[in-house]
């Protein structure tokens, strides 16, 4: 079991797509994505997978929303059914009372199975849709770029440090693992309030979708759908996509720029996530 060494250390996705960038996806990845939010997630096995794995790994992670959004434009229930129900599970394991509560809880945050995706090698797998050009649609990142920098006032600040390396104040599950030993009480309890205000907000999200509560969603909780993914599998994946210059040679859709996008940058600041922002704002002009 090649997987088992990394469960430990929290650690459960594909060894070989660490040397791979991030974006764009394959065209395996977008085909096995396209069919998966078509309604695959709500298989019982899958999800229970994705419980025992605490959802996807940090690449298909973020590469679901980005498929998702970029055949549903601002459809996110999927999405905050899926986060909703793995926040809760979060939740009810973290330690109310005796000593070493980030210890404990960090055990319970360390994944039984792996990403679903890794698992399956889906990335090396040769994708072909019913339809020509829907490859090159679900490689399009407009859509998850123009929601993470229109929400970015709700989200940026509960971006972990050790995966942006702007500092240490917030942690992601991984680095909550791996920092276990050294998280005194009251960053605990910082981690405690942010999982227990992302919670609700990302079922208040999931909630709007229901008739009579249609339009009763807030922007901050479209930007804790953000932070709900980025805690659970790590946010390197989203920073790298707002860092990354856009391409000339982009497919048909991405080129199509999100109006939305322009004029969205991130406020003048320093460190180096704030850096990244500050790139892309210059590329998207
Ligand atoms: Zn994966
Ligand atoms: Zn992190």
């Amino acid at each position: 079991m090649r997987w088992r060494k990394g469960f430990s250390s929290g650690q459960y996705d594909d060894p070989e797509l660490r040397r791979i960038a991030f974006w764009p996806l394959s065209s395996g990845e977008v085909h096995y994505l396209y069919w998966f939010i078509q309604g695959s997630i709500m298989n019982v096995h899958t999800r229970w997978a994705l419980r025992r794995g605490w959802g996807l790994c940090e690449r298909h992670a973020w590469a679901a929303l980005a498929v998702d959004m970029s055949f549903r434009p601002g459809y996110l229930l999927d999405p905050a059914i899926l986060y909703e129900d793995l926040l809760d599970c979060c939740l009810a394991r973290i330690p109310t009372f005796g000593p070493f509560k980030a210890l404990r809880f960090a055990r319970q945050l360390r994944p039984k199975g792996p990403c679903i995706m890794c698992a399956m090698r889906i990335y090396r797998a040769a994708g072909c849709m019913p339809r020509a050009g829907l490859i090159e649609q679900g490689q399009c990142t407009d859509q998850l770029l123009g929601l993470a920098l229109r929400y970015q006032d709700y989200w940026r600040d509960t971006v972990c440090g050790l995966c942006s390396g702007g500092g240490v104040e917030m942690l992601c599950r991984q680095h909550l693992i791996e920092c276990s030993e050294r998280i005194s009480p009251d960053r605990f309890e910082r981690v405690h309030h942010l999982l227990a205000t992302t919670a609700a907000r990302v079922r208040n999200l999931s909630r709007s979708f229901i008739w009579e509560n249609r339009g009763s969603e807030a922007p901050q909780d479209s930007g804790a759908l953000l932070t709900a993914i980025g805690w659970m599998s790590g946010w390197r994946p989203l920073l790298a996509l707002i860092n990354e210059p856009r391409r000339s040679s982009e497919p048909p859709h991405s080129s199509q720029r999100n109006p939305e996008i322009h004029g969205c940058g991130w406020p003048e600041s320093s460190g180096s996530l704030l850096h990244a922002f500050s790139n892309n704002k210059d590329a998207g002009q």
